[in-house]
């Protein structure tokens, strides 16, 4: 489901010795992968590259079935919006808008009319269905982010990808939020990447999965920043 081969990533502006070097990945469909790493190592870049947010300096990479390294940008947003669901740090909730209206604003992002009882669904399915007419201000931080889950598997995404999904939570939460995550995933049968710096993941993750689906872990180092 996710594949990549010699991935590496240089922002604009640094020079050659700065660019990012990532190790080969290979995820199969409902794997789940832990990616690990201090801040500033190169998870969000990585994630940005799978998702097809840009196309990587160096490298290839297939994801859900689809070679990214040569798409142009509109045809990966057209991609991204049926095969990514994205659950980012900040989540990203218009304030302006009710929960109903923040998903049925991603199903027009994707090319959809608005579906009330897909919204409907996602929302009862993480607990949150009488949040539905409520603005993202009347939400406790615990069910902003399921309102967000909620959206990002709204389009039945082949990959889910949480970046830092617990951040500035107590260990309650963040266990709940890693366990809501790994449910989600395996509802959808949706292979699923954390990428964290929060050491408490690792632990959150029951050891089982490895067995069911496949579980990896993969940590970043900042050596990686060096010219390989
Ligand atoms: P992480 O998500 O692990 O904290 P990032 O992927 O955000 O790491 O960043 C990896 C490295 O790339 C860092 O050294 C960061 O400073 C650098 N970087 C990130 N975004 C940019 C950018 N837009 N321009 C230049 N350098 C960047």
């Amino acid at each position: 489901m996710i594949q990549t081969r010699g991935l590496a990533y240089r922002y604009t502006g640094t020079d050659a010795g700065g660019a990012l070097h990532f190790p080969d990945v290979d995820l199969a469909k409902g794997a789940v992968l832990l990616l690990s790493g201090p801040s500033g190592c190169g998870k969000s870049t990585w994630l940005a590259l799978v998702a097809g947010l840009m196309p990587p300096t160096a490298g290839t990479l297939e994801v859900a079935g689809q070679p990214l390294q040569a798409l142009r940008s509109v045809a990966a947003d057209a991609w991204r919006a049926g095969a990514i669901g994205f659950l980012p740090q900040k989540l990203h909730l218009s304030a302006a808008l009710t929960v109903q209206q923040n998903l049925a604003m991603a199903q027009w992002a994707a090319g959809q009319p608005e579906d009330t009882h897909a919204i409907a669904t996602a929302l009862a399915a993480l607990g949150v269905a009488e949040l539905a007419h409520r603005k993202p201000a009347q939400l406790s931080g615990g069910q902003a982010q399921r309102v967000a889950l909620a959206r990002a598997v709204l389009q039945q995404p082949r990959v889910l990808l949480a970046d830092e999904p617990t951040a500035s939570l107590d260990d309650e939460a963040a266990a709940d939020a890693v366990g809501l995550l790994l449910a989600t995933a395996r509802t959808h049968g949706a292979t699923l990447v954390i990428a964290t710096h929060d050491a408490r993941v690792a632990a959150l993750i029951p050891p089982q999965i490895g067995g069911q689906i496949g579980f990896q872990s993969l940590h970043l180092l900042r050596k990686q920043l060096l010219k390989a």
